[in-house]
């Protein structure tokens, strides 16, 4: 592959979106948009529905392709194919449904890509799993099928099965959005035991509690645009813009 990916270092650009443009038909989606996302920070995007945040993330691997400008992830451009490749091999992608493997019960759902992809044994991959599972608090449910879940325990399940991957990067979308509203607080604090060490995290959330504990840093989407990017506690306690602050006042 040319271009080689950079080592992994905190602070070292993982993600750099370069004058990023995407329109679907004459609707400009993501106008313009820099932004620099260094390895091992935990980014929040937030902001109202249809400013582009989706969008965005899926720029982060390459399941939207802008017109214009560049995404470089590992320090490679991803209209480079052995780029995208290794871009999707490490980074994850959990998404407000739950895309699990129907026929195949929890253990299955969260080895099978370790052991087809990396080729590890069965053996190694659950043992794996069963921490991973232990970890989202669902280690019983290992021999449980997906329409046997609640959709908080599915959700736990697609996280298990992002992370014993290994990723170095870890996309949500709006990963609590479709959960009954008893089951956010719970898959909330799964994601942020899970993502305390080390693993670059973006995550597209209307939940302002979980920002504020998760991230450390926010972006704030309006219209395709970044309107502000800074640390958690300015952007929440005190926006710069009347844009943000009023977003923030509608959620209160
Ligand atoms: P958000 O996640 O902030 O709600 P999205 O990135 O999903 O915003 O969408 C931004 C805009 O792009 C919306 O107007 C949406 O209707 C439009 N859009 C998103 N995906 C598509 C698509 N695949 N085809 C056409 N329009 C789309
Ligand atoms: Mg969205």
């Amino acid at each position: 592959m040319k271009g080689r990916h950079q080592p992994l270092s905190p602070g070292v650009p993982i993600i750099e979106l370069d004058g990023v443009r995407l329109s679907y038909g004459t609707t400009a989606v993501l106008r313009d948009i820099d932004l620099t996302i260094r390895c091992g920070e935990r980014v929040a995007v937030i902001g109202p529905s249809g400013s582009g945040k989706s969008t965005l993330i899926r720029c982060m691997n390459g399941l939207a392709v802008p017109q214009a400008g560049a995404v470089r992830v590992f320090g490679s451009d991803l209209r480079d194919d052995g780029a995208l490749r290794y871009c999707r091999r490490h980074s994850e992608m959990i998404f407000q449904s739950f895309n699990l493997y129907a026929q195949r019960n929890v253990l299955d759902n969260v080895t099978l890509a370790p052991m087809k992809l990396l080729g590890l044994p069965r053996r190694v991959a659950e043992a794996a799993a069963r921490q991973h599972l232990e970890a989202m608090e669902i280690a019983e449910l290992a021999h449980a099928y997906p329409f046997e879940l609640s959709g908080g325990q599915r959700q736990r399940v697609a996280l298990a099965r992002a992370l014993a991957k290994g990723p170095d990067i870890l996309l949500l979308d709006e990963p609590t959005s479709a959960l009954d509203p008893e089951r956010v607080q719970g898959v909330l604090q799964a994601i942020e035991r899970a993502t305390e060490r080390g693993i670059t995290t973006v995550t597209v959330t209307h939940e302002l509690g979980f920002a504020r504990r998760q991230a450390s840093r926010v972006v704030f989407m309006e219209a395709g645009c970044i309107v502000e990017d800074v640390p958690v506690p300015q952007c929440l306690d005190a926006p710069r813009s009347t844009r943000l602050a009023n977003f923030l006042n509608g959620r209160l």
